[in-house]
This record gives C-alpha cells, sequence and structure tokens, in this order.
C-alpha cells in the first residue's frame, strides 16, 4: 500500500478493535475468507442485470459466482427464492417495499423508539415518504403483544405487516403472526402481506436456533454483517414465485445499478460458512453470553430487559441516574464500545436515551467466554457506578481481549 495517509488510518483502525470490546449489536467480525473474497477482483466487473441476463460481456465467471451464492442462501435459509445483490439492509427494505406495495400503501410496523428500524417509517427515512406507515405498541412488559398486534390490524387495514427489529432482546412467534394475518385475511377486502426484516437476528435463524420467519413470512429481508457475520451487505428471500420476480425487478434496475459482485462472493463464504456445526454452536454461545452478561447485571441490582437472543438494554438511568449518552462515553473511554437506545417507555429524548444495548455477537467471534461475559457486566458496572479507577478498568479490560484472537486472524 502506497497511500500512508489511508495505510496509516487502516493501522489505526485495527489496533482500536484489537484493544477494546466490541458490544455494539449489530457488529461483528467476518472470516479472513470474507475478507479475501471482498477484495477480490470481483470488484472490476460490471454485472447490471442477473445471471444468465446481464446488460455486459465477460460475465461468464460472475455468473457462476453470483448463481452460488444465491443456491447457498437459499440452502441456508430453506428458501425458495434469493436476491443476494442489496448494497444493504436498508436497500433491501427499499426494494421489498417496492415489489409488494403502490406509493402511499399502509404499512403496520412497530416504531424506532420501541426498537424498530429507521426504514420501518422514520421520519428521516425514505419509508415514511414514500409510504404510510402506522405502528404498534409493545406490551407493558416491553414485549410483543399478540393482541395489540391483532386490534392494529383490524383498525388500520394495512397492506403490508412488518415483524423485525434492531433492539429486541426477545423471541419473535413468526407463526402466531402468520396465524394472525390469516385469519384477518379471511374476511378482509384487501389481503394484507407479511413481510419479516430479520436483519439482527439472521445468523440465529441460520443456526436453526429460532423460528425460521422464510416459513412464515411473504418475503423476508435482512443484512449480511451483522449475526449472519459476512461482508456488509442485504438479502432479500421469498417462497413465492410472483413475489420473486417483483423483488429482482425492484433491486435492478428500479432501485441499484451493477452489483457489487466482490461482496457477493464475500456472502456466498459466509452462507457456507454459516451452514457448518461450529458457526451453530459460535451461535448458541453467542446467546449464552449474553444471557450470562444481562444475568450478571441484574444480580448487581441493574434494570436490564432480559434477553432470549444476541442483545439486551441496560436502563441506565434507572441503574446510574445517568443517561444512555453519558454511559456510552463512559465506557468508550475504557474501551468498551456499546450504544446508547431507547428503553421502553422512554422518557427522555433518543440525543441522550435511558438505555444502553448490548451485544455479543462480535466479542464471541473473538473468542469471548461465559466467564468473559460475566467480568464484563462487572466491569461494565464499575464503570457507570463512576467510582472505579478509570486505569484500573482499562486493564480489566485489557487483561480479557490478551486472550482473544486479532481482528484479522479470525478463521470461521
Ligand atoms: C441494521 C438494520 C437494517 C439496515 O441495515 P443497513 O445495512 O445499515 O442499511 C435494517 N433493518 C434492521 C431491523 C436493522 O437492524
Amino acid at each position: 500500500m502506497k497511500d500512508e495517509a489511508i495505510k496509516q488510518l487502516m493501522n489505526r483502525e485495527v489496533e482500536r478493535q484489537n484493544r477494546g470490546i466490541e458490544l455494539i449489536a449489530s457488529e461483528n467480525y467476518p472470516s479472513k475468507d470474507v475478507r479475501e473474497a471482498c477484495s477480490s477482483i470481483f470488484m472490476a466487473k460490471y454485472a447490471e442485470g442477473y445471471p444468465g441476463k446481464r446488460y455486459y460481456g465477460g460475465c461468464e465467471t460472475v455468473d457462476e459466482m453470483e448463481t452460488l451464492s444465491i443456491e447457498r442462501a437459499k440452502a441456508l435459509f430453506r428458501c425458495r427464492y434469493a436476491n443476494v445483490q442489496p448494497h444493504s439492509g436498508s436497500q433491501a427494505n427499499f426494494a421489498a417495499y417496492r415489489a409488494m406495495l403502490n406509493p402511499g400503501d399502509k404499512v403496520l410496523s412497530l416504531a424506532l423508539n420501541d426498537g424498530g428500524h429507521l426504514t420501518h417509517g422514520s421520519p428521516v427515512s425514505f419509508s415514511s415518504a414514500d409510504y404510510t406507515f402506522v405502528h404498534y405498541d409493545l406490551g407493558n412488559d416491553g414485549r410483543l403483544d399478540l393482541e395489540i398486534i391483532k386490534r392494529r390490524l383490524h383498525e388500520e387495514k394495512p397492506r403490508l405487516f412488518l415483524a423485525g427489529y434492531s433492539a429486541y432482546p426477545f423471541a419473535i412467534d413468526f407463526a402466531a403472526m402468520r396465524k394472525i394475518i390469516d385469519d384477518y385475511n379471511a374476511q378482509a377486502e384487501t389481503p394484507c402481506l407479511f413481510m419479516v426484516d430479520m436483519a439482527h437476528i439472521a445468523g440465529i435463524v441460520a443456526a436453526g436456533l429460532c423460528q425460521n420467519p422464510c416459513d412464515y413470512a411473504d418475503a423476508v429481508t435482512s443484512t449480511t454483517h451483522k449475526t449472519l457475520r459476512g461482508p456488509r451487505g442485504g438479502l432479500i428471500l421469498t417462497n413465492r414465485e410472483d413475489l420473486a420476480k417483483k423483488i429482482n425487478f425492484a433491486v435492478f434496475p428500479y432501485s441499484q445499478g451493477g452489483p457489487l459482485e466482490h461482496i457477493i462472493a464475500g456472502k456466498a463464504v459466509c452462507f457456507l460458512e454459516d451452514s457448518k456445526p461450529e458457526f451453530r454452536a459460535y451461535m448458541q454461545l453467542v446467546l449464552d453470553n449474553t444471557k450470562a452478561c444481562c444475568d450478571e447485571l441484574m444480580k448487581l441490582g441493574c434494570v436490564c430487559s432480559g434477553t432470549e437472543n444476541h442483545l439486551f438494554l441496560l436502563d441506565v438511568l434507572s441503574s446510574f441516574g445517568i443517561n444512555g449518552k453519558e454511559a456510552q462515553e463512559r465506557l468508550g473511554e475504557i474501551d468498551i464500545t456499546a450504544n446508547k437506545n431507547m428503553i421502553h417507555g422512554d422518557t427522555l429524548p433518543p440525543q441522550q436515551a435511558s438505555g444502553v444495548r448490548f451485544g455479543f455477537a462480535a466479542a464471541t467471534t473473538r473468542g469471548c467466554t461465559k466467564e468473559d461475559a460475566k467480568e464484563i457486566a462487572h466491569i461494565i458496572y464499575d464503570a457507570l457506578k463512576g467510582e472505579a479507577d478509570k486505569q484500573k478498568l482499562i486493564s480489566r479490560v485489557q487483561s480479557i481481549v490478551s486472550r482473544w484472537k486479532n481482528v484479522l486472524e479470525l478463521e470461521a
């Protein structure tokens, strides 16, 4: 690398990531093999269109590679159709909405402040400009409430019901949602479609450790870089041939040009890695570590959400009398990276928030054990309580990461 400025920044980022404990629930570390595919010469190839139907010549190997990526995605999620071209999760949602809706159509989703995503109808996202979003609330316990969903469905008569979240720590009963929608559709004038955005939990789905939304939803969107542990990108799955065609059109030519074939190669590597028993064991450990840390914080007297997946929320306002922004900064000072997050019924504005979201997908990839997860709970507690010496806290973090793998040397 001759570019000294970028080289230095790359090295600094490697150093930062190796030094710290990454607890941002949406992050993960892809394997060396995934990164190698992503830096391959596929990056130089224009391949607008789909395998066998390209707008450029020279696509023979790209066609074979993208077909392999599609086949692996279908096998991993036991689904009939896959589009591996979306540049990101947001792009996947953009295309999935376009495939299923007309502009202005009504969508019933969970609001961002309750754990949804920007693309689920936030006022600052394209989604709220193009479609009419209405929301369902969580129950008083912060969990999805099927009665509330049923009631909102009958009140709002949406064209699309959307499940799948960014900060929801519990298991989701997709089968029960399907039944509610089927019951509604049996007497509705215009049927409601069911879409799941599994961006956060795709790895848990791939490992077979929760319900597979592909068995129930009309279309499923995802990212590939969160629990799935692949390159940064998006994915759309469906079992419906009619929707598969519309989805392909909505991705290209409607919303994207040339696909990122190098990233599609990285996705192919990740889909194969995720089909192995080792990945299932990894994902089980992610769940165990998340629970171990959450349980330990609760034993220390903290107010936590509880967890049934790879993340949980800590109510830092109730537990320590500080807001989420302050908590995020304090943890950042001792090389623990996490993000402030609204909690159910939050009284503070989003810039402050009352909670912090923690996830163990990335830390577990580097080698985090259950004992480490418990010790991390104690470090978080001591840091947020604000009485411990900062240098001592940093040493405790260092002692944990010194046992972990380097972020550039990870095997699947
Ligand atoms: C992360 C996420 C997305 C968007 O992914 P990007 O790749 O950042 O665009 C969409 N939906 C949900 C639920 C997410 O958590």
